[in-house]
């Protein structure tokens, strides 16, 4: 059968979230969807899949009621659901750059370039690009010449910014992220930095990669997705890999997780390097007591010896 992936987002004023959650819980479930909202007093961001009649039904319900009536749903065909089970969410916010004083997109945020003006700003020589994600999603596919912030999660970004501020300061900056929404926050806080010419992808790289005109040209790798899927593609007309492997840096578009559980680092690895590395990122984390793979694999002493000198 045919399944629907759909991603969207709204920045809405939603009076209690817990109660919305939980109603909506009920809702999802009624249409049997799978995958994860999380809603706030500022809006809702969800992924959800579905078939294509389970999936209709949830944007047409979504669009007749008035605070998500201008919702812009991505969707993507897709052979299954992309999630296990259905969770509805409630947090203070939809994502967090904790901020002490945070941003409402409605009052300031950049300008939406649609995915013509974006390539056009890709190929400005002038204008500085920022890849709005993690290092980890950025590894496994981005813009071409993007620049990368060295950060494993959304709230290291202010800080990242600042201290490279003079390299940006000056210039036209514009960014992207997977379905816009970390952009409408990130951009309305450069704006308030002071950055002067600030642009956003608009609708994010899922929408860049669907439209008809630029068709993901000058898109590298694959689009980390935050379901099972894990990786999608994005451009139609000139495919590259640039995802590397964490221990050897051959072509690699494959993830798992560093099996040191206080670890859990999202790296690109071979199966053979898995196994050769114990699933783990350095040696630190195969040495780790709790150590999944290990653990799994019951290694005697002798064995880990073994395994470590692998990563030499
Ligand atoms: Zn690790």
């Amino acid at each position: 059968m045919a399944y629907q992936v759909l991603l969207y987002y709204n920045y809405t004023k939603i009076v209690d979230p817990e109660q919305f959650a939980k109603e909506h819980l009920a809702f999802c479930k009624s249409l049997n969807l799978k995958g994860r909202i999380l809603v706030a007093e500022e809006g809702i961001n969800g992924t959800v899949s579905g078939t294509i009649t389970e999936t209709e039904a949830y944007m047409e319900a979504m669009l007749a009621d008035e605070r998500f009536a201008d919702t812009f749903f991505k969707i993507d065909s897709s052979e299954g659901h992309a999630f296990k089970k259905m969770f509805v969410r409630a947090r203070p916010e939809l994502v967090s750059l904790k901020l002490e004083d945070d941003i409402d997109p409605k009052e300031v945020t950049g300008d939406y370039l649609s995915p013509k003006e974006f390539k056009e700003a890709i190929l400005d020589e002038e204008t500085v690009v920022i890849d709005a994600r993690n290092d980890y999603e950025y590894d496994l596919g981005h813009f071409r010449g993007a620049v990368r912030p060295d950060i494993r999660s959304f709230r290291e970004l202010p800080k990242w910014i600042r201290d490279h501020k003079e390299e940006f300061m000056d210039k036209r900056v514009v960014t992207y992220c997977t379905g816009g929404i970390r952009c409408e926050k990130f951009s309305g806080w450069l704006v308030r930095e002071g950055f002067k010419d600030v642009g956003q992808l608009h609708g994010g790289i899922a929408t860049y990669g669907k439209d008809p005109e630029v068709k993901g040209e000058l898109w590298d790798g694959k689009m980390y997705v935050f379901d099972e899927r894990i990786a999608v593609d994005i451009n139609q007309v000139d495919k590259q890999v640039v995802g590397k492997d964490w221990f050897d840096g051959t072509p690699c578009e494959r993830y798992i997780n560093c099996a040191n559980p206080e670890c859990n680092r999202q790296i690109l690895s071979s199966v053979e390097n898995e196994e050769k590395h114990l699933g783990s990122c350095s040696p630190m984390c195969a040495k780790h007591p709790q150590n999944r793979y290990v653990k799994e694999k019951n290694l005697s002493d002798e064995e880990m010896v073994t395994y470590l000198a692998a990563f030499s």
